[in-house]
């Protein structure tokens, strides 16, 4: 049963280092109908369905945790739109008070079918993750075919007027740079963003190594070999990861440098899983079970005391660099990235 929370303006959510935390990624499923290497394994077990929150149990949360300053949510996965009647949990969050930006990151493979229904239900912004327009590769790295319905996703997606509509890439040594070109030229034609995404350790199968990660400055002279100068866009936003240039073209891309150049300081994200569990990194080895509490009949107050401990105890800095980086228990789709 939802609650509605009448809870009078809490106070934020500010971690050890001052940051405030306003943005949330909800998970809404671990499952997925490709197996990117990136993230999954070949053959994964996923989840049994009753472990992983109801749409009740996910409004309740957010309307739980939003006085506390939450303004931004974004829906991830596994792959969201695996998950029946997705849109109806849209339209549940965009008419949460306080909630300003909704947005959600998707493969794109099932886009085409779902674009209209999230959109009427109040999603406003989209990020449609895409590594190569070459059907060879794309299998190659999500161990599926599909290409064609992520492009079908991409093209009904536009014919709408999200707010914004990003794609992303991420960036791997030995597979990305043939790509790069191509995918700018694409993005640029249709004058969306393009997004390069560091390849971070969060792989299920453990094959991450530091040379794997082909680098923003890396990925950025190879645009700029192609298509001339790229300007740095100023005035962007602290909070955003990515450091975004543009083109004499008027082409935008961005680079989200997780690896070489960590945006860990301006850190404003909170995380919940598909099964209820918050964390407070995507590299966090610890989790704070708010499923147990939704389950027990919890106060909206307990859950926020909750997320305040988990938002207490971030670290500074997710230290992928560092001799004691520990590489969490989750892969990426488990955890939703
Ligand atoms: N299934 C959806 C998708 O692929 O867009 C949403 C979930 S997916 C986990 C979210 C984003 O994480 C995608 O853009 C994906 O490419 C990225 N990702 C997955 N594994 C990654 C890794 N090891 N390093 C960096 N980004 C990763
Ligand atoms: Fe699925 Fe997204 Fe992970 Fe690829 S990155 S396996 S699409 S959840």
């Amino acid at each position: 049963m939802i609650r509605d929370s009448k809870a009078p303006n809490v106070l934020p959510l500010v971690d050890g280092y001052g940051r405030r935390h306003s943005s949330l990624r909800i998970s809404v499923t671990d499952r997925c109908n490709i197996r990117c290497f990136y993230c999954m394994p070949e053959n994964v077990v996923f989840k049994p369905r009753d472990e992983i929150l109801t749409f009740d149990e996910i409004e309740r949360f957010v309307r739980a945790i939003v006085p506390a300053g939450i303004t931004k949510l974004r829906l991830t996965g596994g792959e969201p739109l695996v998950r029946r009647d997705l849109h109806v949990l849209v339209e549940r969050l965009s008419s949460v008070d306080g909630v300003t930006d909704l947005a959600l990151t998707t493969n794109g493979i099932l886009l085409a079918d779902h674009a209209k229904a999230l959109y009427d239900a109040g999603l406003q912004r989209l990020n449609i993750s895409i590594d190569s327009l070459r059907e060879e590769t794309f299998q190659k790295i999500t161990r599926r075919s599909g290409l064609d319905r992520v492009i079908a996703g991409i093209d009904a997606a536009r014919k709408l007027p999200f707010h914004q509509i990003r794609l992303n890439a991420i960036a791997m040594r030995d597979i990305t740079e043939p790509e790069i070109v191509p995918l700018a030229k694409f993005a640029f034609e249709r004058a969306m963003e393009l997004r390069f995404i560091e390849f971070m350790p969060l792989d299920a199968d453990g094959n991450w190594e530091t040379e794997k990660v082909l680098s923003g400055r890396e990925t950025l002279h190879v645009l700029e070999r192609e298509f001339g100068r790229a300007v740095p866009v100023s005035g962007n936003d602290p909070a955003q990861p990515a450091v975004d240039f543009t083109f004499a073209n008027g082409g935008r891309v961005g680079f989200i440098n997780s690896v070489t150049q960590p945006f860990c300081q301006s850190c404003n994200r909170l995380r919940i899983t598909a099964e209820g569990q918050v964390r407070n990194c995507l590299f966090s080895t610890s989790e704070w079970d708010v499923r147990a509490l939704l389950r027990s009949g919890a106060s909206d107050e307990q859950i926020v005391e909750l997320v305040r401990e988990s938002v207490s105890a971030k670290k500074r800095g997710h230290g992928i660099d560092s001799d004691s980086f520990e590489r969490p228990a989750r892969a990426m789709y488990q955890i939703g990235g």
